[in-house]
């Protein structure tokens, strides 16, 4: 509570009435909060040491005396303003008082529960948890089971068990967001922020024995500059699959389900030759444009394809790593390549709900801007 006395510089009318504004707004506020009704008429009315009185003493006091009688109506005013509003005080308390006694009132220990309440909105996932979710559903259905692994991550894992060469240009640092000081350790294991969710392939494998079927959700960093399609930090969603038998056409066939079943029954897939360090033969895929149906349009740049996402079967020397990996963990090797053989694919979640949603800006995603966020809720 405010006990100063405020300061009075001029009598003319449009000062006094902004005085007596700023008192009436703290008998207000003071009424507002609650407090008790005597400490209120006290701190108000009281005789001595009443804020009013207080108040009006010293305005009075250095009041020229032709001002005195408007300033003293007003003060007047502002009085019986302040007994009203505590006999309304008075008058409230008494009647919830007795309100609490009758049955069945809607006033219950001085809350009325007939008045609206707060809403409070429940949240909702952020659009590219929920795209991240709709994917990993898709292969769910399919058998598949989620996997996680580590955002930091050993060089190993991010890159020598996945078949990276030492000279790659994937390992410089200009791609890959390297832990500082860690010269004195041997390579493999300096640590780094993982490039993608690859090595939760090796984790996995080299802990359980095939079959395998894992679709790996997570977030990734890459050493980029972010532009409207690039970000630093992204997800994405990959998956693998390891049993006896395992071809290309599975590889196929259980893409172009998971497409059709995330951009409608209607699209077609085409694969076209690409290269990955941990797959062999390796492919990029394209999905038919979800915009023109292959028609050609802006949004597919007049090709009628938007690319989607790598795969690839497993390389044999990724499964050499898991083997060798798994012996010096005490376990069984269980990767023979003329035995099992394996298909990989990964995506990223941005740039599917980007297609999804047909946003052109990555950045709206990472924005916190409500008013883009809650055209997904
Ligand atoms: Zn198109």
């Amino acid at each position: 509570m405010n006990d100063d006395i405020p300061q009075l510089k001029s009598y003319d009318d449009a000062s006094l009435d902004a005085a007596f504004a700023m008192l009436r707004d703290e008998v207000r506020n003071e009424s507002a909060r609650g407090i008790d009704a005597e400490a209120f008429r006290l701190r108000w009315l009281g005789r001595k040491q009443g804020r009013l009185k207080l108040v009006s003493d010293a305005w009075l006091k250095s009041a020229s005396p032709e001002a005195r009688k408007p300033l003293g109506m007003r003060f007047n005013q502002l009085k019986q303003e302040i007994e009203a509003a505590l006999e309304g005080r008075q008058a409230e308390l008494k009647g919830l008082r007795e309100g609490l006694k009758v049955p069945g009132s809607p006033l219950i220990r001085g809350i009325d529960i007939t008045l609206p309440g707060t809403v409070r909105r429940p949240g909702v996932e952020h659009p590219l948890i929920k795209t991240m979710q709709e994917v990993v559903r898709v292969f769910h259905h399919l058998g598949y089971s989620t996997a996680l692994g580590p955002q930091v991550e050993t060089d190993f894992h991010n890159f020598e068990a996945l078949n990276f060469p030492p000279n790659h240009p994937a390992r410089d640092t200009q791609d890959t967001l390297v832990v500082a000081q860690q010269q004195s350790r041997p390579l493999r294991d300096r640590l780094l922020m993982r490039t993608h969710t690859s090595p939760v392939q090796i984790r996995t494998m080299a802990a359980e024995a095939p079959p395998l079927r894992i679709v790996v959700p997570g977030k990734v960093h890459r050493n980029d500059a972010a532009d409207a399609t690039h970000s630093p930090v992204f997800h994405q969603v990959e998956g693998l699959c390891v049993d006896t038998n395992i071809t290309f056409s599975d590889l196929k066939g259980t893409l172009d389900h998971a497409m059709k079943a995330l951009f409608g029954s209607g699209v077609k897939t085409r694969f076209f030759p690409s290269f990955f360090p941990f797959t062999e033969p390796s492919a990029d895929v394209q999905i038919s444009c979800i915009f023109c149906g292959g028609k050609g349009c802006r949004k597919c740049k007049h090709s009628g394809w938007i690319e989607l996402l790598g795969c690839g079967m497993v390389d044999p020397a990724v499964f050499a790593s898991v083997d060798q990996l798994r012996v010096a963990q005490g376990k069984e090797p269980a990767y023979d390549a003329k035995k099992i053989s394996g298909f990989a694919f990964g995506m990223g979640v941005e740039r599917i709900a980007m297609v999804l949603h047909g946003v052109s800006e990555i950045g709206l995603f990472y924005s916190g801007d409500m008013r883009f966020l809650e055209q997904f809720a």
